[in-house]
């Protein structure tokens, strides 16, 4: 998939990418923390240019809440204090930004765009037109202040793709979705890819999975560039047992699943997969953050109907992700639906937990075809219940993969080669505008 995507240089609202830009971008390959902190540093100048000049970047985001693509924002946001955020809406991922030293700019109004479902019908979404069209044209005058405008979701991007390229600015859109029909309506992928054909100078995906679903909507290929994820995670030295006590959590077979509570994230099918393992109990990590309160619901009906109430812990949203990760014998990411990345994945590898994953999207690459932790199908409760009693029948078994595992990470998948293969695109696109 890699190799086609290679140049094009016939972009005609977008600005033409150069002929080498396709591809993985180069990995971080510092380790341990004096490294890390070193690389934060080097990461810090790598938004200059050698010549000094520094284009003035407005990042577009539509929601204020923290899911894993405003965390990647956020880490991404780090070499580039002074740039300008246009959100939305206020919230946790203004203060994150605001922290990095940016300057924010709110939308007017608010839009009421993260509560409508991404594969929400064009009719459903008909009410708030007049108000997007207010926000573009407010989008319109920021982006004129600036020299590139970076949209760092799908509907950042659909609002101001237009507006940026009427002032003549180019657009990365970082897409941090899979544009697939798990996901999207038709309706909506034929739009985006169009549009991203017409206005979007690069495209940024994470993984490889990403890339193949925005090419197989009628995206061009020619200006998608793949950065994976990047993130640093400080381990905690304590034993999982000490975290354990801790945490509150406790002793005995314990699993754990980190991400929202979405229906395509799966949790459903773990609770399922429990049942079938005897005494392995499961902290659910994680809420409804855009709406999906039915499904969570759900969750907790789904476990006490079968009779799983004191086995299924329910923890919420939480802070401290990483060291409830140390704190279990097993990550589990289930998602059922493809994956664009999967920042869990990443965090559980650096934490050194064993990782079951599905086989969906972006995990089998993340997890190196299976070498980095255990791939099972997806929505298959039965092949996840025998993964999990393997494992804890003999975790020694699993130690050579978990240790790959992390080492793969750290290679890979640091906020230091992210932050550095971001900057070079936004450098290369704002120099061919
Ligand atoms: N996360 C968190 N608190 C929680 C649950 C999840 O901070 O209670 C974090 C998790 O550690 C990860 C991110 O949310 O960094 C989810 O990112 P991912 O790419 O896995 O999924 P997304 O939400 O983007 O689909």
């Amino acid at each position: 998939m890699t190799q086609v995507l290679s140049a094009n240089r016939n972009a005609s609202c977008a600005a033409a990418p150069p002929q080498d830009e396709a591809g993985v971008a180069a990995p971080g390959q510092e380790r341990g923390p004096g490294a890390s902190r070193l690389a934060t540093r080097q990461q810090d100048r790598s938004a200059i240019r050698a010549d000094g000049h520094r284009p003035r970047v407005l990042f577009v985001s539509h929601t204020g809440t923290m899911s894993g693509a405003e965390l990647v924002l956020r880490d991404a946001v780090r070499p580039w204090p002074g740039a300008t955020a246009y959100l939305f809406e206020d919230g946790n991922l203004a203060e994150a930004l605001r922290d990095a030293g940016l300057t924010i700019r709110l939308a007017r109004r608010g839009t009421g765009l993260s509560g409508l479902r991404r594969d929400a019908s064009v009719l459903r979404a008909l009410p708030v037109l007049g108000q997007l069209a207010g926000l573009a044209l407010d989008i319109a005058r920021a982006a004129r202040g600036s020299d590139i405008v970076y949209a760092n979701s799908q509907k950042a991007f659909l609002l101001a793709a237009l507006p940026a390229r009427l002032v003549g600015r180019p657009v990365i859109w970082h897409l941090h979705d899979i544009l697939d029909s798990a996901h999207f309506g038709r309706i909506q992928r034929i739009v985006q890819a169009r549009l991203a054909n017409l206005c979007a100078a690069t495209i940024i995906v994470p993984s490889r999975a990403a890339a193949e679903a925005f090419v197989a909507a009628g995206g061009r290929p020619t200006r998608v560039t793949i950065v994976p994820n990047g993130l640093d995670l400080e381990l905690d030295p304590k034993s999982p047992a000490a975290l354990r006590a801790e945490l509150g959590l406790p002793a005995g077979p314990l699993v754990g699943v980190f991400s929202r509570l979405a229906p395509w994230k799966g949790q459903d099918v773990v609770i399922d997969a429990l049942a079938e393992v005897p005494n392995l109990r499961c902290i659910v990590v994680g809420s409804a953050l855009f709406g999906e309160d039915a499904y969570a619901a759900e969750l907790r009906a789904r476990a006490a109907a079968r009779g799983l109430s004191d086995r299924v812990l329910f923890l919420g949203q939480r802070s401290d992700v990483p060291r409830l990760m140390q704190a279990v014998d097993a990550v589990v990411h289930p998602s059922v639906d493809p994956e664009p990345f999967g920042r869990t994945l990443v965090e559980a590898m650096l934490a050194g937990v064993p990782v079951i994953a599905t086989d969906a999207g972006a995990s089998s690459e993340i997890l190196d075809g299976g070498a980095a932790g255990t791939l099972v199908p997806p929505r298959r409760p039965d092949r996840l219940a025998v993964a999990l009693a393997e494992l804890l029948a003999d975790p020694d078994a699993f130690a050579a993969r978990t240790h790959h595992a992390r080492d793969r990470a750290l290679t890979l998948y640091g906020a230091a080669g992210m932050q550095a293969a971001l900057a070079k695109l936004i450098h290369e696109t704002a120099a061919r505008a």
